[in-house]
């Protein structure tokens, strides 16, 4: 259940909730809004009556959250959620745009894409130094020399970076180079390294797994959450369906299902979502107007010759076209019809 404090409360008032939390065997997650002090009770709380808590002088109401997701819910955080990224902010009713090659393959062609994409505006760069393959006979990426290569190129230009975390192993060396951590769809329940990564406090891009309902993807970020790392972004990218003319099928509808239920912000992929590069602009278009948060996207030099995901990867004239469609759209969505 969720409990919120009467206007003015404080130190005070929240040690009485977590005394009579920790009476019933249960834990306290404070979150302090601008107006209200709100908190998480945490734990089995099935058999605990609304009433112990409502017959609290300090608290003004006292709601039961039946999900089985808590921290990450709309009732115990009523408005939307942003991540700050340094100086950038996800969510805000703003669209980001997260872009770079699938992984980074050499100094130059990350140079080439920084260069190119901070050009176009982008503040948040990706690109895989540590890459999940289906294969082992695959480019499995360069590991820290990746990631080196992608703090050089985006601190250059000012740019935050995202990168994948595959494994434990991987863990200090991309959280110390890394701003954002990317949970892959192949980890979206490894709850081991969720854990570990929810620890290190930096924000955390989880991608849903190919065969995870909703609830399970937000049932991930609870984990983040209950860690105590609230800077968590989702990311729809598509689920497996019977459909074989896409890599997977996005799952659009996820979008505004996920924005209903919990205050994180939702960006999506439609890169691997897809797996084409003909998708990203039509898809790129559905994804704003259904109310996503951004996306991210992979954008390579040359991508005939891309190491990984060259199908799904836009070359720079294409990424564009993609943007001046989405700034476009942008505007539609200020317009007034009279
Ligand atoms: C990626 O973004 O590099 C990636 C491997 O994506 P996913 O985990 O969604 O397959
Ligand atoms: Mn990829």
């Amino acid at each position: 259940m969720v409990v919120i404090l009467r206007n003015g409360s404080g130190e005070e008032e929240i040690k009485k909730v977590e005394v009579l939390s920790s009476s019933l065997g249960l834990n306290c997650h404070i979150s302090k809004g601008a107006e209200k002090i709100v908190i998480g009770i945490i734990g089995d709380d099935r058999y605990t009556s609304v009433e112990r808590f409502e017959a609290l002088e300090c608290v003004e109401q006292v709601v039961r959250v039946l999900k089985p997701f808590k921290l990450v819910s709309r009732e115990f955080h009523g408005e939307d959620l942003n991540v700050e990224v340094g100086d950038v902010s996800i969510g805000n009713g703003k669209f980001v745009v997260m872009a770079g090659p699938c992984a980074v393959e050499d100094r130059s062609m990350i140079e080439e894409s920084a260069a190119f994409l901070s050009e176009m505006g982008v503040r948040i760069i990706r690109g895989g130094a540590f890459k999940p393959r289906t294969s082992p006979y695959s480019f499995q990426g360069l590991g820290r020399k990746g990631l080196e290569l992608l703090r050089e190129a985006a601190d250059r230009y000012g740019m935050k970076t995202v990168t994948e975390v595959i494994g434990e192993t991987t863990l200090e060396a991309v959280s110390s180079l890394s701003d954002i951590l990317q949970i892959g769809a192949r980890n979206a329940q490894n709850f081991q390294l969720i854990q570990r990564v929810a620890s290190c406090g930096k924000p955390v891009l989880l991608k849903r797994g190919f065969m995870n309902t909703v609830e399970e993807l937000l049932l991930s970020a609870e984990y983040i959450a209950y860690g105590g790392n609230m800077s968590i972004i989702l990311c729809e990218r598509g689920i497996r369906t019977f459909e074989t003319s896409t890599r997977n099928t996005l799952d659009i509808s996820a979008i505004p299902l996920i924005k209903m239920q919990s205050p994180l912000p939702i960006i999506a992929d439609p890169s691997h979502a897809s797996g084409r590069r003909d998708l990203i602009i039509p898809l790129s278009r559905a994804i704003l107007a259904v109310g996503a948060d951004g996306i991210e996207v992979e954008v390579h030099p040359r991508p005939e010759s891309a190491l990984s995901d060259s199908k799904q990867s836009l070359n720079f004239r294409e990424f564009e076209k993609l943007m001046r469609e989405l700034k476009s759209l942008v505007s539609a969505r200020e317009l007034v019809l009279t």
